[in-house]
């Protein structure tokens, strides 16, 4: 590192949040090196084939394209050239045990139908849950959730506002004011768990992902998340940024007190002006800072912090049932018999329960090419207990009852006859999640979006422990799913200086 203006950096991960950041560092001028142990771009949003089934492993649903579009833009590049994104309708159906259920639309008319149809008199509240959602939105995503929250200030400045919008009562409790139907209180409460937070615990504020959904819709990407990752990656090279899959790192180098670049597990070192990590924030501070003392996250203090529960997820492949379970859309939710007392079980008692609410992801209906003609690709996610309980679940032994379980219900209340039509099977548990993206805990979402872990209180995108360190993805401001991660790079952007303009090539006479 020189004390002149910065010119190269280093992105740790080439997860979401990495490789947007590394489109913004290359748009501001940087030389790019973007370092990944997995073999394809993407993170927890890669994919792995198998058996002729392209398995998108984690992100589904797109909310928010403007954000990407956003991006692309501030790359000079055009988002809907380089990727397709199809509008989905209906966005997902959920259904309970007692045979009811209800279809989250894209028509406002078509919304109030359904509503009414469970709950006539929940109508009304319906539209000011809404009202209320949209208030949500335009205060924490697109004024907090796209601003540095690094200065303590910036976190006082908004405590006012946080106190009008109740952002001390849970998105549960919040639903529970506005519905009366314990199905809608369900149906407009859930969402935190796609971002890794419990519904009965974190802040009011999420019930903004209902405006997201009204204004934006839901898409899907064709090719998945992974064309999206792919894409990203194209940019990076196309700004003269280098890709290195298949490399990890083990430690971050530090020289006269700053962040100069980083060593390889095998021992080579890369040095850089600027380094950015999308590696996990915990694994960041535990693993690839050991070496430094830390002023805020100790691991001490990591100890402490609430992490996002883990995730089951089993993923298949079906022959010969394109034309079979026609009534099963792209997004189905399989609610279990317990809401309340289930999410108790998997983030405050750490108890692997017997019964389960599932996401039923079935993309081959809208994308052909996840599957071998006349096949279906699938994956079941179940949210589950963290590594980190004290009464811990052996997945060594846990994990085929489980997924027999899991079959067990999908068969009776989804799709009959799968047992015959399995053909391909993959499971990931917290273990996988632990090791393949080497994330605290085995966390399916990295640190809690509780309200006293969000904003100010969330690792900052600038680091506290080491000039010239930034953080990028899940686990910093503004926090996880694709919107969120995205916008780390947008925050992180503002806040790392323009890069050293490029030294005038010399001519071979001089
Ligand atoms: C099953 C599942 C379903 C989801 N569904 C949705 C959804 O439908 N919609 C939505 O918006 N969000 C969804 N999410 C959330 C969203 O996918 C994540 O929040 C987001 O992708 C995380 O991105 P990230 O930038 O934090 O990085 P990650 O995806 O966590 O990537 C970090 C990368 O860093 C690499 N890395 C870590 N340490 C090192 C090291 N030392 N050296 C080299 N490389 C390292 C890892 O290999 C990894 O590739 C889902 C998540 C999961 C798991």
């Amino acid at each position: 590192m020189t004390d002149s203006a910065p010119r190269s950096a280093i992105v740790i991960g080439a997860g979401l949040g990495g490789l947007a950041s590394a489109m913004r560092l290359g748009a501001k001028g940087y030389d790019v090196t973007v370092l990944d142990r997995l073999d394809l771009p993407g993170g927890r949003g890669s994919s792995i084939t198998q058996g002729g089934h392209r398995f998108d492993l984690g992100p589904t649903i797109v909310t928010v394209p403007q954000g990407l579009r956003d991006l692309w833009a501030a790359c000079g590049r055009d988002f809907d050239s380089d990727v397709t994104l199809k509008p989905m309708d209906p966005f997902y159906e959920i259904r309970w045990p007692d045979g009811s259920s209800f279809t989250m639309r894209d028509d406002a008319q078509a919304m109030e139908a359904e509503v009414a149809r469970l709950s006539p008199g929940d109508v009304t509240g319906y539209h000011q849950f809404l009202r209320d959602a949209e208030a949500r939105y335009w205060f924490g995503y697109e004024d907090l959730g796209r601003r540095p929250m690094n200065r303590l200030w910036d976190l006082v400045k908004v405590l006012p506002k946080f106190a009008w919008y109740r952002a001390d009562r849970s998105v549960y409790a919040h639903a529970a004011r506005r519905f009366r139907d314990e199905r809608l209180r369900f149906a407009f409460s859930f969402h935190p768990l796609f971002i890794g937070g419990d519904p009965f615990r974190v802040t009011s504020m999420y019930a903004l992902v209902s405006h997201l959904e009204k204004a934006f819709g839901v898409h899907y990407a064709m090719g998945g998340v992974q064309a999206i990752a792919r894409a990203m990656a194209g940019v990076i090279r196309d700004q003269g940024g280098q890709l290195r899959m298949g490399v990890e790192v083990d430690e971050i180098m530090v020289q006269g007190g700053r962040a100069a670049g980083v060593r390889l597990t095998d021992g080579a070192e890369i040095r850089a002006d600027i380094v950015v990590s999308n590696a996990d924030a915990g694994h960041t501070y535990t693993r690839l800072l050991r070496n430094r003392p830390k002023r805020r996250w100790s691991d001490a203090k990591l100890r402490r912090t609430r992490w996002s529960m883990g995730l089951y997820v089993w993923y298949f492949g079906t022959r010969g049932t394109r034309a079979m379970w026609r009534d099963v859309g792209h997004h189905s939710i399989v609610v279990g018999p317990r809401y309340r007392d289930h999410i108790g079980d998997i983030f405050i008692r750490g108890h692997l329960a017997d019964d389960m609410s599932l996401y039923v992801h079935r993309p081959s209906v809208t994308d052909p090419s996840v599957a071998p003609a006349g096949d279906d690709t699938f994956y079941v996610l179940s949210p589950v207990p963290h590594l980190g309980h004290d009464n811990g679940v052996d997945w060594t032994q846990e994990a085929e009852p489980y997924r027999r379980k899991m079959l067990a219900i999908l068969e009776e209340r989804l799709l009959p006859g799968l047992s015959e039509r399995v053909t391909e099977s993959l499971v990931f548990t917290p273990e996988s999640f632990r090791d393949r993206y080497l994330s605290p805990l085995g966390a399916g979402f990295s640190i809690e979006p509780r309200i006293l872990q969000s904003a100010w209180f969330r690792p900052h995108n600038v680091s506290e422990e080491l000039p010239g360190l930034y953080l990028a993805g899940a686990g910093t401001h503004p926090g996880a799913g694709v919107p969120g991660v995205i916008g780390t790079a947008e925050v992180l952007a503002q806040l790392v200086p323009d890069a050293a303009p490029a030294a005038p090539l010399r001519m071979a006479a001089e």
